[in-house]
């Protein structure tokens, strides 16, 4: 594939949003990162171009057997008005795991880290600089061939948008309510759980409506089998400190192996702080709970990096952990994450680019 990307610059540019008017994922910058991939020729022209619609044919796969993939990171602005991204390299590295379950062919990720490097310069200008704030990027896959046939898909285009984000705290960390969800499952060994595809997350909008119905802000979800084990927490991992430990459920095949994941254990043992991948059942959890040693619990994700539970509702049992406050450990991860992303923290890892 030729590695050259061709660049048509937008003539009218739009209105940059105050960053007060700043929400997730309603408003998109001037411009797009596209390739395509046929049989014949791989992937293909890859371009930067204005963003605007696409057409697709009403037969295109993605449309009717849901072949899509997805990944989510950001770029932050530091003091010194330089853009950081976080660990690139392992959203390209989880789109093509999620790529080889979907029948996707494989993309070249360090190309790739180029492609969105060079799309997020040219739109530098959309990065916002309140604290809290960052750009949004969402490069995904969707199978685009006219065919009604159930087979992987022949042609494919590759897609990046970017969303500039407002704090996703603007008005101070409030732990959540979490549903424990004994009916609904997201995920099971063997199937999709491990991937971003697009079908994941369209089957877990009930389970959602649901715990939204208890005044609850998430799920916690429960293995797919015998639900009884923890896996994640809406569209995030989960944390819980039990008794000077910290514990996560074990990536099993179901759950989704989190960037932000990945960053917390790698901090959590640069700390000496105990932690362990392992397998989580709810009675565990609840057995810590009456002996008083559930210290914390928090999701974590790109979204929020860090997002503290202040009470799990399990059946008629209402779990409410650290006072439903936040607890000291999530907040000191929570700002060290977000003082490495923004530049205000050293990075020992070198995890910014
Ligand atoms: N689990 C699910 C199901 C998710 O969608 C996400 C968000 N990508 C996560 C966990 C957290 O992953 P990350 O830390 O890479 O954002």
């Amino acid at each position: 594939m030729s590695y050259e990307i061709e660049v048509t610059l937008a003539e009218n540019k739009k209105t940059k949003p105050n960053a007060n008017e700043l929400a997730f994922g309603t408003c998109f910058t001037d411009h797009m990162f596209m390739m395509d991939y046929t049989l014949e020729a791989g992937w293909h022209h890859p371009r930067i171009v204005p963003y605007a619609p696409i057409s697709l044919d009403p037969a295109a796969v993605v449309f009717h057997y849901g072949q899509a993939v997805f990944e989510g990171m950001k770029a932050y602005r530091t003091k010194e008005d330089k853009i950081l991204l976080f660990r690139p390299e392992k959203n390209m590295e989880r789109l093509n795991l999620s790529n080889e379950r979907l029948s996707i062919p494989p993309v070249d990720e360090t190309f790739l880290v180029e492609a969105i490097k060079k799309l997020v310069s040219i739109e530098k200008d959309w990065v916002p600089a309140d604290e809290g704030t960052s750009l949004y990027i969402r490069p995904f896959i969707i199978a685009t061939e006219p065919y009604l046939g159930v087979r992987p898909a022949h042609t494919y285009t590759f897609i990046v948008i970017l969303s500039p984000v407002g704090a996703y705290y603007a008005e101070g960390i409030n732990p959540v309510s979490i549903y424990v969800e004994n009916n609904y499952v997201r995920a099971v060994k063997g199937g999709t759980g491990h991937t971003k595809t697009s079908g994941n997350y369209a089957a877990s909008f009930k389970a959602q409506e649901e715990a939204q119905k208890q005044g609850c802000a998430q799920v916690l979800w429960l293995d797919g089998v015998e639900k009884t084990y923890i896996e994640e927490v809406g569209s995030m991992n989960v944390f819980f400190k039990v008794n000077g430990e910290v514990w996560t459920p074990a990536l099993n095949g179901s759950i989704l192996a989190g960037v932000t994941r990945d960053s917390v254990i790698q901090l959590l043992e640069e700390w000496n702080i105990p932690v362990k991948e392992k397998r989580i059942s709810i009675e565990e959890l609840y057995a810590a709970y009456t002996e008083g040693t559930l210290e914390e619990a928090f999701g974590t994700g790109t979204a929020a990096v860090i997002s503290p539970i202040g009470n799990l509702k399990w059946n008629d049992k209402n779990l409410v952990i650290n006072g439903g406050e936040s607890g000291s450990l999530s907040m000191k991860i929570y700002d060290t994450i977000c003082g490495i992303q923004t530049g205000e923290k050293e990075d020992p890892f070198g995890w910014t680019v």
